[in-house]
């Protein structure tokens, strides 16, 4: 049946032919317009005031936006099946002979609506198409047409809902399939968009095919350097455009995902390695620092360390010892315990001094993503550092704060901004925790000699990039984050900096035990926590959300909110127990309050938004419920429940969906199975068809990226060819068009 090309491998290109294509819709072009490819959409053609505003939405403005909107898939008809192997949800092409056509309302709602059948090869096949009665009067009965949408399902009856209508020109001969697409005898595949409410694939089929017949890919320099392109195969940009929006033949459709795969990845490690080449040649403080006094520091930790904490502390303090700044992301799972590497990494700078002046102090900056999480170093830093008279700042948007306090040498006090910036200013201050506050331009340091960011995927570029400019040595720094990330994702992501990873859990840790929950087991699972609670345990519920639902949107899928879930918990299951509520709208005042009433026990059950995702750590709650579950991504489910691996007992994830969805199941099952971050990764880079995990959202990878990133040989390409060309001519001045492309991407370092 109709699917093809779920572009999955990649082929090479054996040769690269002319290609020819042919608009047959007519597109209403605007006349006397002179295009180029920065020409808006709306000044070419004539659009619809909705089209208009559906094309800017899915970030299509201009011609040159069009050409690059890429298909998802493409869809033939010569693979006919029959007509019961549809699935609800299927996206499928049919084409068939119009037997009836009519509009009518929808029973009750009052929705106007246009209904047809179709007689095919495999039986009768019915349409509906919403709100566009209009439809009804183009079908006529007796003519044949293509019809391509999803298959849905209503009282037991499949139907194609909303399908995009095309006439089928030519009468085939015999019947329907393989014939009927030989009216487009150099077009076998049909390219089906991403779906986006207001475009069809059809308008762009055709607005995008007039423009590949016009002189607009002329304008087009290729950023690939000629030889790159030649030695993998890769086609010429403008043959690439061509061959994915209007394919004759699937290899030419791959050999041009391949191209821009390729192209995607190539350039953001280009702009990496250049960040890098870069940094690299600025210098940064030499520290010296005796690995006896680490040892010292180490011993004061209430645990050894292990095998891959030391060696990943090893390697940081040699690159401390150097004057290239070292700039090294450390990845290690949930609980790995990376922020003990880092406080040693911390103290071991702290024994510096600028090379000036013997008694001043190097300094150290460690950005957090959230206030509680700032605070909770802060204060886990003030138990390493006591009695090691190292002051310590926490630096926050609504406190400073200074340990050790005049008045008592155990504690911290709060202190004011100005007074805090001035000893930050002056020096005196060696180790300064913070959130993005710290980033301040009134946040200028003496002798800033290591940057630490921890949970840097939660960071924007610009703040990564404004820490690191305080003072005239370049900062080395240190990364951290607990997102598993595939090793080919790495290469390209953070391809500017070194990798290390602790790849050990702390001794006697059990993996969490993780398990999909359906809505009958629900009263089940209540007791099961009960039980835990009543041995001393504590428990977080996450909800997606803060509020009460909506009650005018009572038809969406409603998603548990935080507040109306914790009132129901209290009045429903766990009268006995004190539930707190956390979320991102609270004061910090507030957040502060409840963070520290769970960690003293006095909550039992901590009702929350993922604002506990990243690094929160109370060891007594080793339970955690995820409501909704089908609505985070797989990394930070992953996180979620990372928060309830710290201590040695026992500890129980509990994903709870109202979604029967067979690829929302098969997600969450791989959770179950996966219980490192990295296999998870590995795990969901292999399942997903988009970026979900570390891609996408954090990663700005795009779909046809991500088909590269699952293939180690081209990613692996693409950096060697990266670095010879920054090995040649780091500026890469050499070539404009490539040039353009490395400075459109946004750098984690900062250059002045
Ligand atoms: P993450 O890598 O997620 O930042 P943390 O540094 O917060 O992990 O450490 C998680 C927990 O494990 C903390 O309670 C920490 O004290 C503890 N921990 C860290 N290293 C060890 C170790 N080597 N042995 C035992 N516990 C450890
Ligand atoms: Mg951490």
């Amino acid at each position: 049946m109709y699917i093809i090309a779920d572009v999955r491998h990649f082929c090479m290109l054996q040769r690269e032919k002319g290609c020819s294509h042919h608009a047959t819709m007519e597109v209403s072009m605007n006349k006397g317009v002179s295009l180029s490819l920065h020409t808006p959409l709306h000044e070419a053609f004539r659009l619809k005031p909705d089209q208009w505003r559906a094309c800017e939405r899915a970030g299509i403005k201009t011609l040159r936006d069009l050409l690059f909107h890429f298909p998802s898939r493409y869809e033939a008809a010569e693979e006919a099946g029959t007509l019961t192997d549809m699935h609800t949800g299927d996206h499928v092409t049919v084409i068939g002979k119009v037997k009836s056509a009519a509009t009518r309302k929808a029973y009750r709602k009052k929705i106007p609506l246009a209904e047809a059948s179709l007689s095919t090869e495999h039986g009768t096949m019915h349409a509906v198409w919403f709100h566009q009665p209009y439809i009804a009067r183009k079908l006529v009965v007796g003519t044949f047409v293509k019809l391509s949408g999803k298959i849905a399902e209503r009282n037991g009856k499949q139907y194609l809902a909303n399908p995009d209508v095309e006439e089928a020109p030519v009468i085939p001969e015999g019947i329907f399939a393989k014939s009927s697409e030989k009216e487009n005898q150099n077009e076998t595949l049909t390219a089906i968009y991403p779906e986006s409410a207001g475009i069809s694939s059809l308008w762009l089929r055709h607005h995008i095919k007039t423009l590949l017949a016009g002189d607009l890919l002329a304008e087009l320099a290729d950023p690939i350097p000629d030889d790159i392109r030649e030695r993998y195969h890769l086609p010429a940009l403008a043959a690439a455009l061509v061959f994915i929006h209007a394919p004759r033949r699937e290899a030419d459709a791959l050999a041009a995902r391949k191209r821009f795969a390729f192209e995607e990845v190539f350039f953001i490690q280009l702009a990496r390695l250049r960040d890098r080449a870069r940094y690299t040649e600025s210098t940064s403080f030499a520290i010296d620092i005796p690995e006896s006094l680490i040892d010292q520091f180490t011993a004061r930790f209430p645990f050894s360390f292990t095998n891959a904490q030391k060696n990943t502390l090893a390697t940081i303090v040699d690159d401390l010892t150097k004057q290239t700044p070292m700039l090294r992301l450390l990845e290690g799972d949930v609980g790995s315990g990376k922020t003990a590497v880092a406080a040693t990494a911390a103290y071991g700078v702290t024994l510096g001094h600028p090379k000036d002046n013997k008694f001043a102090k190097l300094q150290v900056a460690y950005m957090a993503p959230t206030e509680i999480l700032a605070r909770q170093h802060f204060e886990g830093f003030i138990r390493l550092f006591e009695g090691t008279a190292t002051p310590l700042a926490l630096i926050t948007g609504s406190e400073c704060r200074k340990f050790p306090s005049k008045t008592n040498p155990k504690e911290s006090t709060k202190i004011s901004r100005a007074q805090l910036l001035r000893w930050i200013a002056s020096g005196e201050i060696p180790i300064v925790i913070g959130t993005h506050a710290i980033t301040s331009e009134k946040v200028a340091f003496k002798n800033l000699a290591l940057v630490m960011i921890d949970e840097q995927h939660r960071f924007g570029t610009r703040q990564r990039a404004k820490l690191t400019r305080k003072n005239d040595a370049t900062p080395h720094l240190l990364s951290m984050t607990a997102t598993p990330i595939p090793r080919t994702l790495a290469l390209t992501l953070y391809g500017d900096l070194d990798l290390s990873v602790i790849d050990e859990m702390p001794p006697g840790r059990k993996p969490v035990a993780t398990e999909i929950v359906p809505p009958r087991a629900r009263t089940a699972m209540y007791e099961k926590i009960r039980k835990e609670i009543i041995s001393g345990r504590q428990a977080y519920v996450i909800c997606p959300r803060i509020n009460e639902p909506d009650p005018d949107k009572a038809s969406a899928v409603i998603a548990k909110s935080v507040k109306e879930e914790a009132a129901r918990l209290k009045r429903e299951i766990f009268p006995e127990y004190e539930i707190g509520v956390l979320h991102g709208a609270l004061r910090p005042k507030e957040k502060e309050d409840v963070m520290a009433a769970f960690e003293d026990g006095d909550i039992n059950i901590l009702v929350a938004t993922s604002v506990v995702e990243v690094g929160v750590n109370v060891p007594n709650a080793t339970l955690i419920v995820i409501e909704g579950a089908e609505r985070f991504g797989l990394a930070q489910l992953h996180q979620l429940r990372g928060r309830v691996l710290r201590s040695t007992h026992q500890a129980h994830c509990f994903l709870l969906t109202e979604s029967s969805s067979a690829h929302v199941l098969e997600r969450l099952k791989a959770l179950e199975r996966a219980t490192t971050g990295f296999a998870l990764a590995e795990l969901d880079l292999s399942l997903r068809g988009t970026g979900e995990l570390s891609g996408e959202r954090q990663s700005g990878i795009s779909d046809i990226g991500m088909e590269a990133i699952k293939n180690i040989k081209l990613v692996e390409a693409a950096r060697i060819e990266a670095a010879k060309l920054v090995a040649r001519d780091p500026e890469l001045t050499f070539s404009s068009a490539l040039l353009d492309r490395v400075n459109a991407i946004g750098s984690h370092l900062h250059f002045e």
